[in-house]
């Protein structure tokens, strides 16, 4: 027997209609590319969408092409969000910051109809224009006032085009199973390869991301993401926020500690998202000009791990709670994030610390389990490392286009799981602990040491601005940690200092061997630390062992 109830598709349009039609007055402001701010409502970004997506009609996109963005964080970003996989084409978000030559890759693959950019990325599309095979359209996202003067074929305004269109459009209903949003990997080995979300996987997500235990929204909320719209749909909240109903703040290109905490304070941001890097430059802006928060409540950090001692700095000198998360590209990305439980009401400061350090347990849809080599499953103990494998109705199948096989391994009842690459302990509350992207994982002596840990534990050193741990080669032991660090300004520490600091913090064999002193360290284009590009450039490194 079937259920009674309606059988509606879920589809990202009907989050546009829904914040439209409930939560019309409230506002979306970003600080634009061209200069000052803009700001309107949720209800004329619908309007506009749908001028959009008549717009993308008279120019031939068609389901499912993709339309592919350049943008930052914005208004007009918002709406190719919505009228692009509204109209049931699929949006493409490139991330600007990777090589020349894996963007045309990315556009090539997707074989991408319309480019739509912002002006920052004008000589960039200038330089790859020629190359890009499949595009017919370049959109610069702009007025006629502002137009580019790059030279780019088949240039068309973003203003224009809308202002020559109605905005008299019924969004067309279809399968919830449909292509929606194609984000590319960043490809550290080997070429990106694509995640299709669909609109089912995106909206199911953004309940999920929008939940009390993730980014917790209500329509009381003023949201600013950090995370850029191009990484990983800047974790969902372009979506979520329409789903609540929660104000937007768009920070557009201007994402230094100043411009980020100025937007704070002028719209009363009460959440925020991003990258702990980005948090490095708020907090040092803030330190300097002694300056504090007056609305900011609570923030989601993750995308790599967020050092123990930027949460407490947060919480305590701060007043911003700090939600830890983990995800990933292939996972829409929200997996899991660190808050307490009832249980956990009464433990003292340090141990409710240690649970925050975790990246957290998993929102409902995420399912973890960790295995061995062979593939059986570990104990969920807090202490069996094992490779964490996910699965749920926003974790990938398959990538576009096949690439790479069918990823899944099958577990003993046949259901195929995700492997995440990450190397984690979980507890008997779910809690996961990364201890390691399997392929940055040390193993000395046939053991396992956390890079993570070990650069934790770095980074509370007040001398110290940022740091990673890499394994490298030693005679008897295999490989052995050494620490490569970036100095904070003003401040003189010497290695003796810094291998001191870990003394007592960790198991005698843990101990780093040596300590590499550098000005600066190699980031990816999502703002991680490369681990890759540090072994290259260290790659003349020998221990004293080994020389
Ligand atoms: P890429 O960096 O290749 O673009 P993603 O943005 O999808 O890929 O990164 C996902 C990976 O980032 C995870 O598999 C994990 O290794 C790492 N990561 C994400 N969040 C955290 C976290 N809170 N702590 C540690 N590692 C994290």
């Amino acid at each position: 027997m079937q259920g009674l109830m309606m059988d509606m598709p879920l589809l990202i349009s009907d989050l546009i209609r829904h914040a439209d039609r409930h939560h019309g007055s409230a506002e979306i402001v970003s600080r634009t590319v061209e200069g000052g701010m803009h700001r309107y409502t949720y209800r004329q970004a619908h309007a506009r969408a749908r001028r959009l997506a008549n717009a993308l009609k008279r120019l031939g996109v068609a389901p499912p092409e993709r339309v592919a963005t350049l943008g930052w964080n914005g208004f007009r970003h918002f709406e190719i969000y919505y009228a692009v996989a509204g109209s049931g084409a699929v949006i493409h978000t490139i991330n600007p910051r990777l090589f020349q030559e894996q963007i045309v890759y990315m556009a090539n693959h997707a074989e991408d109809k319309a480019v739509f950019f912002d002006l920052t990325f004008a000589p960039l599309v200038e330089k790859i224009a020629p190359q890009l095979k499949s595009v017919r359209h370049f959109v610069a996202m702009t007025d006629r006032a502002h137009m580019p003067k790059e030279r780019v074929p088949n240039l068309l305004c973003y203003e224009e085009l809308l202002e020559a269109e109605s905005d008299e459009l019924d969004w067309p209903s279809f399968d919830e199973r449909t292509a929606a949003c194609l984000c590319y990997t960043s490809g550290t080995t080997g070429n990106p390869k694509g995640s299709l979300y669909s609109h089912r996987s995106t909206l199911l997500h953004a309940y999920g991301a929008a939940l009390p235990d993730s980014f917790g929204l209500m329509a009381r909320d003023v949201v600013l993401p950090v995370v850029p719209m191009f990484h990983v749909n800047a974790w969902g909240i372009p979506y979520s926020a329409a789903l609540t109903g929660s104000k937007l703040v768009f920070p557009g290109p201007h994402l230094d500690g100043k411009s980020l905490y100025e937007l704070f304070e002028t719209e009363g941001v009460t959440m925020s998202a991003g990258v702990p890097t980005v948090w490095l430059g708020v907090l040092n802006y803030m330190r300097e000009n002694k300056l504090r928060f007056s609305t900011l409540t609570r923030t989601l950090i993750g995308g790599s791990a967020c050092p123990p001692a930027m949460i407490r700095t947060l919480q305590e000198d701060y007043g911003v709670e700090v939600r830890h998360g983990w995800g990933m590209t292939e996972m829409s990305p929200l997996g899991t994030v660190s808050r307490l439980k009832a249980k956990h009401k009464d433990l003292d400061k340090e141990a409710k610390y240690a649970l925050q350090n975790k990246v957290g347990f998993p929102i409902f849809g995420v399912d973890t389990r960790i295995v061995n080599e062979n593939g059986e499953e570990l104990p969920r103990d807090g202490k069996a490392f094992g490779d964490l494998q996910v699965r749920g109705p926003w974790v990938i199948r398959e990538y576009f286009k096949g690439e790479g096989g069918n990823p899944l391994k099958k577990d003993e009842s046949g259901q195929g799981w995700f492997p995440t690459g990450d190397v984690v302990t979980i507890d008997p509350d779910g809690y996961v602990q990364i201890t390691d992207r399997s392929k940055d994982v040390i193993k000395s002596g046939g053991e396992w040491i956390s890079s993570i840990h070990l650069e934790n534990i770095a980074i509370a050193h007040p001398g110290i601005l940022e740091a990673a741990v890499i394994g490298v080669q030693h005679p008897k032991w295999d490989e052995r940690p050494i620490v490569v660090a970036v100095k904070r300004p003003g401040h003189e520490v010497s290695k003796e200092e810094l291998l001191k600091f870990y003394e007592g913090k960790i198991a005698k064999w843990w101990m780093p061997d040596d300590v590499v002193f550098v000005a600066e360290l190699p980031h990816t284009a999502t703002g991680k630390l490369s681990k890759l590009t540090l072994r290259q450039q260290l790659k003349d490194y020998r221990l004293k062992a080994e020389r």
